[in-house]
């Protein structure tokens, strides 16, 4: 009797369960880009920090030109110059106005300001007089208000959020000069598989060039993690156990391994960490990727078993590692956008199983994006060179056999 196939939501589940965040740790706002907030931010000063203009023309008292027109300007006599910067807070009284630039301080008698543009002169003659022939709708237009967009101890950002450059720009607004981000989760990547050479070396008869290890270091990177150890191992279950030794002394958080899970006579990872060992080894409904480890090691390090295929490594990354390295960082999002566009063509689909297939998005209409395979191959999980082509995944359920172009597929976007 064969085992019924766990979903990818069930082996998810395992895998987030095993998960515990890593800690925090104190960095400056301009060097915590990509890392994740395990406290909230809080705003230092207010913003606005204290009311100021809007505009570059006058600070006047409301009253003295709510009755302005261009046939009767009503005449100012300017008392004051405030450009950005100053501490100037001048008296303003009626018939008075102060000149003042975008976001000066608005002094404290004025309730409005008259732009440039609403004056009879503009520039000319400002710092004597000014002609208003526009009377502004309402007192207090064109101010911009203290803590309008943010007070004092607002939380600005929450714990779980991403940084990238708007919201280190909205931390530094907030008078912030660090940030609380997770630690960075350390990861080895080990390679396995004796056809495997350093790419550009010769290769003989069997071989191949090892490319996984790109793959991972790349992805891994790209959810926050550092890898900090990148080995290819022969199928050999000493040199196996050797190297995870290794990945404990360098203290990985994380050990991807790519090839040797699967149900052929050489699987050294399955062979070396499988019953009895730190890994257990299940079919998970999705293509590619159906064979997959996963476990923990003596010191708690997550042990994930991919399957060698490029495009299944590409794929298992996405669907299982991905998740847990954002989870290791508290991130509080820990799924890519997918959004549902029609298939520009058909394709197969194999029975019983989600289809994950690298797919091309034709972006050309920007109201009628649509998708295709990435590969004229179709999904073959071994056709690395065409997931160079890939920026999405195509999610087809397991019930379906067959897309029919024109028919709406869920696709994950990659970039
Ligand atoms: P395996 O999962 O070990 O059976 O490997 C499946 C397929 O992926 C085989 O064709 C391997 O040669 C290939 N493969 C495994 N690991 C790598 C790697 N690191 N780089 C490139 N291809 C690989
Ligand atoms: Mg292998």
């Amino acid at each position: 009797m064969t085992e019924p196939m766990r979903t990818v939501e069930e082996h998810l589940a395992r895998i987030l369960a095993s998960v515990q965040p890593l800690g925090g740790e104190s960095v400056p706002v301009g060097g915590a880009i990509g890392r994740t907030l395990t406290e909230p931010l809080r705003a230092l000063v207010d913003i606005p920090v204290f009311d100021n203009s809007a505009m570059d023309g006058f600070a006047v008292r409301f009253a003295d030109v709510a009755g302005a027109a261009s046939e009767s300007p009503v005449r100012l006599r300017v008392v004051a110059d405030l450009p950005a910067g100053s501490a100037l807070d001048p008296p303003i009284g009626p018939g008075e106005a102060a000149r003042i630039m975008t976001g000066s301080a608005v002094p404290t008698a004025a309730d409005v300001i008259v732009p440039f543009e609403d004056t009879a002169l503009g520039l000319e003659g400002s710092l004597e007089m000014t002609l208003v022939r526009v009377a502004p709708r309402t007192a207090g237009l064109f101010i911009r208000r203290r803590a309008a967009d943010a007070s004092v101890g607002d939380e600005l950002l929450p714990r779980g959020t991403v940084v990238g450059p708007l919201q280190a720009a909205a931390a530094a607004a907030a008078g912030a000069t660090t940030f609380v981000v997770a630690a960075t989760p350390r990861v080895a990547v080990i390679s396995t598989g004796s056809e495997l050479v350093q790419p550009g070396s010769p290769l003989r008869r069997g071989q191949i060039p090892e490319s996984n290890s790109e793959l991972l270091t790349g992805l891994v990177a790209e959810a926050g993690g550092a890898v900090v150890l990148r080995r290819s191992v022969a199928d050999d279950e000493a040199a196996l156990r050797e190297v995870l030794r290794h990945a404990a002394d360098v203290a990985a958080d994380v050990v991807v391994f790519s090839g040797g899970v699967s149900a052929g006579a050489y699987e050294v990872v399955k062979n070396t960490l499988g019953p009895g060992g730190e890994m257990s080894f299940v079919k998970v409904a999705m293509q590619p990727g159906k064979p997959q480890g996963f476990g923990r090691s003596a010191d708690g390090a997550l042990l994930f078993g991919l399957p060698g295929n490029p495009v299944s490594v590409a794929v298992s990354f996405e669907t299982f590692v991905r998740p847990a390295l954002l989870a290791l960082q508290s991130r509080a999002a820990l799924h890519r956008p997918v959004l549902r566009l029609p298939a520009a063509v058909g394709w197969r689909t194999p029975p019983n199983r989600r289809q994950y297939l690298p797919a091309v998005i034709d972006r050309s209409d920007p109201g009628a994006w649509s998708v295709a395979p990435a590969t004229a191959g179709g999904s073959g999980s071994h056709l690395a060179g065409g997931l160079g082509r890939a920026e999405a995944y195509a999610i087809v359920p397991a019930e379906v056999d067959e897309v029919e172009a024109g028919t709406a597929v869920d696709v994950m976007l990659l970039t």
